[in-house]
């Protein structure tokens, strides 16, 4: 299917889940997850409206960066210390601060750059070996140390269930992602602001959506499928 049908029917099926939990569309953040997608057709869904983009690697998003006019960027991949530099600035959003000395780096940088740096912590519900993101339990203790440091700003959390067919599963994970946010943000931290649930990908993102997901990171419903 053209791009531009994906983007509609993807649209479709996230107003549907609004519609279904009572929520708006407009409160719904698409991200295009453009890794290993050439310029040409990243151009071509900034052209169909879409605003954010989501890269996987630092050099596939300098590659990236000034090639496409109009959008923001949001870091949503591994980001390793050495990295940090291309990164900040950016990224309008990094979504996988998984640990303090990542949190320093970035902040680090953003002092450099005289600027401060909005980021989500990443959260490993599951605690998969093969993810990264930290453990539930630890996840509002790296909240209030990220917020001691002046030049990052937590702005919410990132999640990732296992890859599972099975759905009731994958609810349970996008719940308790939920419930995580929904206590840190009673707790009104100063310099902390939870607004931002970044949760559901191409096959779980309407369930994710149901589940309080204010940003969905979409790669192969809009691009297909990619080689790796
Ligand atoms: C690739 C990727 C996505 C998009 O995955 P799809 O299943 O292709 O929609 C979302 N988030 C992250 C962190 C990714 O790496």
């Amino acid at each position: 299917m053209p791009i531009s049908e994906n983007i509609g029917s993807i649209r479709q099926k996230i107003s549907a889940a609004c519609r279904r939990c009572g929520r708006n569309p407009e409160d719904i953040t698409l991200i295009a997850a453009t890794k290993t997608i050439e310029i040409e057709r990243i151009r071509q869904v900034a052209s169909l409206g879409i605003t954010d983009l989501g890269e996987n690697r630092a050099q596939e998003l300098l590659q990236k960066y000034d090639g496409v006019e109009g959008v923001r960027w949001h870091f949503i991949g591994h980001l390793q210390k050495n990295k940090v530099k291309y990164v900040v600035g950016r990224a309008a959003l990094i979504h996988s601060v998984d640990g303090f000395p990542l949190a320093l780096e970035i902040n680090r940088q953003a002092e450099r750059n005289g600027m401060q740096q909005d980021v989500l912590i990443q959260v490993n519900i599951m605690d998969e070996k093969s993810k990264f993101g930290v453990s539930q339990n630890y996840v509002d203790e790296l909240v209030q140390k990220c917020a001691e440091l002046s030049n990052i700003k937590v702005l919410g959390l990132m999640s990732m269930p296992p890859l599972s067919n099975d759905n009731t599963f994958v609810t349970k994970v996008f719940q308790k992602s939920y419930e995580i946010f929904i206590d840190i943000s009673l707790k009104k931290y100063h310099n902390v602001s939870m607004n931002i649930l970044s949760m559901g990908m191409s096959g779980d993102f309407e369930q994710a959506i149901e589940c309080g997901a204010t940003h969905v990171r979409i790669g192969s419903a809009i691009f297909g499928g990619r080689k790796n």
